[in-house]
């Protein structure tokens, strides 16, 4: 095993601290050369033969068996295609299909919008009354009654960085009779994740935040096997089928996790995913995990012991968080701006929340004290409300 942090694995600009892996992981050496080659010896050199030749049809599983390992999952287990908004509708369509007696969606309020977004779209679609009940995230164990259909939790809350209790949540659900559907897009590849072990039947993520895939690699998508022979995909495109270049007139599911593929795979970005994964070879998800607890709490103590303006609104205890770290402030955006011209780069989430992703892979605690330096600075000396920070980007 390779020693933390692993700086020199990734093209990091000079002097940057960069507290946003888990909006968008940064460039891990070896990806470009891997994609030139691709495009080069592969696409260039062999144009359509490259689908049989270099395996192309084939990733969709072989990179889902490497995401597999890192959450918990049985090869064999995963596929990877579209955007993770697109993986959200399959598998909730999918987990509605298995209660059809049962009308309610239950989530709650620190879920991504894009989920609650394609719940409504899906609801509207299906037109028969479905229900989707959003409560406080304290409040979903308790809320776990015997209407609901599918239990769609995304298990770290973005603004917060609250962590679920996968296991007793999943638990909570299955003894209520729903079905159980994670969204790991902010824990896969930050925390480790027993997939297996809790038994959830569908579990979705993307790939370009702390699996450092790039902007919009693939997402992905889990189906517990003993289900997914039942499942019926919503989205039912031809590689998705059971025998895709019988050009059969009628859909007929692959008998395996394949059924939740759509379309044609996304092969650069596939390539650029499947050569940043492998950085996972060689660190254990135990010793990322413990990495970023460390890393949190002291940047939270740092924090309060020199920037009194601001207000901690993750939770305390690591062991109830993501690899995040979020502070309240009402002068947050223009502080995260002033903040990221000084190249310490997190995010701002509307409406007053500053949010700092920790990666151990490329931080430590060095980047830390840095960056909690030109924090205490920029706060103190109130240089953020300069008219320029004050100027809302399109991307916060
Ligand atoms: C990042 C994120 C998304 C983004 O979805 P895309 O389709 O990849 O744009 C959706 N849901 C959650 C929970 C996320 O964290």
């Amino acid at each position: 095993m390779t020693k933390l942090p692993m700086k020199h694995r990734f093209s990091l600009p000079e002097g940057m601290i960069y507290l946003d892996g888990n909006s968008l992981g940064p460039l891990p050496l070896g990806v470009k050369e891997r994609v030139a080659s691709m495009l080069q010896d592969e696409w260039g050199a062999h144009l359509i033969k490259g689908w049989n030749v270099d395996n192309w049809m084939g990733q969709p599983a072989s990179v889902g068996n490497k995401i597999a390992r890192l959450i918990g999952a049985a090869q064999g287990t995963v596929t990877m295609g579209d955007t993770l908004s697109v993986k959200v509708y399959q598998a909730l369509s999918a987990a509605l299909k298995m209660r059809p007696d049962r009308r309610v969606i239950l989530s709650d309020s620190g879920n991504f919008p894009s989920d609650l977004y394609m719940a409504e779209g899906l609801i509207r679609q299906l037109d028969r009354d479905y229900e989707l009940r959003i409560v406080a995230p304290e409040e979903v164990a308790t809320s776990m009654t015997d209407d609901v259909a599918v239990a769609m939790i995304t298990q770290v809350d973005y603004r917060t960085g609250r962590l679920h209790d996968m296991a007793g949540l999943t638990k909570a659900a299955h003894d209520a009779g729903a079905v159980m559907l994670w969204d790991l897009a902010h824990t896969a590849g930050a925390v480790p994740i027993d997939l297996t072990g809790c038994s959830a039947e569908f579990a979705v993520g993307c790939t370009y935040k702390y699996l450092n895939g790039g902007p919009g690699a693939p997402a992905f998508i889990y189906a517990r096997p003993d289900i997914v022979g039942g499942i019926e995909p919503a989205l039912a495109g031809w590689l998705g089928h059971d025998a895709p270049f019988a050009f059969e007139q009628s859909y007929r599911p692959a008998g395996d996790i394949e059924r939740m593929r759509v379309g044609t795979p996304p092969v650069i970005q596939m390539t650029a995913l499947d050569e940043a994964l492998k950085v996972w070879e060689e660190v254990e998800m135990e010793d990322i995990r413990a990495a970023s607890i460390r890393l949190c709490d002291l940047f939270i103590s740092e924090v309060e012991a020199r920037c009194p303006e601001l207000t901690l609104v993750s939770p305390r205890n690591g062991a109830e968080r993501g690899s995040q770290v979020s502070f309240a402030f009402e002068h947050g955006y223009p502080a995260m701006q002033a903040l990221i011209a000084r190249d310490v780069i997190g995010d701002f989430r509307a409406p007053n929340i500053m949010r700092f992703g920790f990666t151990p892979l490329y931080i430590d605690e060095e980047d830390v004290r840095g960056a909690v330096d030109i924090l205490a600075d920029i706060l103190s000396n109130r240089l953020w409300d300069k008219p320029e920070y004050h100027q809302k980007s399109r991307v916060t």
